[in-house]
């Protein structure tokens, strides 16, 4: 494959480590790029290369990736909330120009212009962020994503407040963050929901002070009595409908649902609109990449786990090298925790 050089705002990344993401898999079932196609979108890596007009990265830095593509100037990027830009396609090239990758001159697609499954990224500096050299790569590429998504759920899209009870339907590496978010945030219970009891026992190392198998216990009904009538925010990891109504039904009254995994095109979610709908006043939040603006929060998360309060050593599972990628999500379900692809 031919890595282009950097024009404008461009920066060559050379890729140390790149995160699998369940999301990978729910983007390669839509489809809809061209192929040949490069997924991974959680890097870490080092500058090997910038464009003439990059201002804020320096060969030999440490940068992390995220898909949280910017111009930086609409109102939304204004106001902070870059992953609500109107105007992403600026950190594409244009057609006119030559692309990016290539193989025998036919293009590649870097997916989300990102492209993490490759020892070379080339990345618009709009979709980076420096990190301490401190934190490893096997780590700080899971900041671009995975915990950047449970964390931020909890912590910047719902906003979680001292003394609430949670519920995390899922626990996964998302679910496992949310767990630890949760905690951070001050929550008196923090209730942990899978059909894998592996899991579950992984979600307790993480801090979740009760766990329900929903293959065993009817979720909703220990949800209830654990929290005496609803959760005040119960977050959904999984994207399946019979689980997000699960979730829903768990929140208490004034509580609510964040809604993180991603469902099928299509999906709905029936919920009854009678008196109670009203009376209880649950809020439904549909939260893309934890509402976070990566910028802020990916350093901000690094600290947190370099200061030891945040556990990602104990995320991260298993390291593989790139030919056994597509093993590693073949079995990705059943596998507990993250597995990061390291690079030499
Ligand atoms: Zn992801
Ligand atoms: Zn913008």
């Amino acid at each position: 494959m031919t890595v282009d050089a950097p024009l404008g705002r461009e920066v060559l990344v050379d890729v140390k480590a790149s995160g699998l993401c369940q999301s990978d898999l729910t983007a390669s079932s839509l489809g809809g790029w061209p192929l040949p196609a490069i997924l991974g979108h959680e890097i870490s890596g080092v500058v090997a290369a910038v464009g003439p007009d990059v201002t804020d990265f320096k060969v030999g830095q440490h940068v992390v990736a995220s898909l949280q593509s910017h111009c930086g100037n609409c109102a939304a990027c204004a106001s902070g909330d870059i992953n609500m830009c109107t105007q992403p396609e600026v950190v594409s090239r244009t057609s006119e120009q030559p692309p990016r990758l290539s193989i025998d001159g036919t293009p590649v697609t870097a997916v989300a212009n990102l492209g993490g499954f490759a020892e070379q990224a080339l990345l618009h500096e709009n979709n980076l962020v420096r990190i301490e050299q401190e934190v490893p790569h096997e780590i700080a590429c899971i900041l671009g994503c995975g915990v950047l998504a449970g964390a931020g759920a909890v912590l910047r899209a719902t906003q979680v407040q001292e003394r609430a009870t949670v519920a995390i339907f899922g626990c996964g590496g998302l679910g496992l963050t949310a767990v630890q978010a949760a905690l951070l945030a001050g929550s008196e219970r923090v209730i942990a929901v899978d059909v894998a009891e592996d899991k579950l026992e992984m979600a307790v190392r993480f801090g979740a002070t009760d766990t329900v198998n929903s293959t065993q216990t009817d979720p909703v009904a220990a949800i209830r009595e654990l929290t005496g009538g609803g959760a005040d925010h119960v977050f959904d990891f999984v994207g399946r409908p019979e689980v997000t109504k699960l979730a829903y039904d768990s929140v208490g009254r004034a509580g609510e649902l964040g809604v993180v995994g991603i469902n099928k095109p299509g999906a709905t979610l029936e919920i009854g609109i009678g008196p109670d709908f009203i009376w209880n006043q649950v809020r439904i939040r549909p939260i893309f990449n934890g509402s976070t603006n990566f910028r802020r929060d990916i350093p901000y998360f690094a600290e947190l786990y370099a200061q030891g309060r945040f556990k990602l050593d104990e995320l991260v599972s298993r390291t593989i090298s790139l030919d056994e990628v597509n093993d590693a999500y073949a079995d990705m379900a059943r596998h507990l925790g993250r597995t990061v692809v390291t690079f030499p």
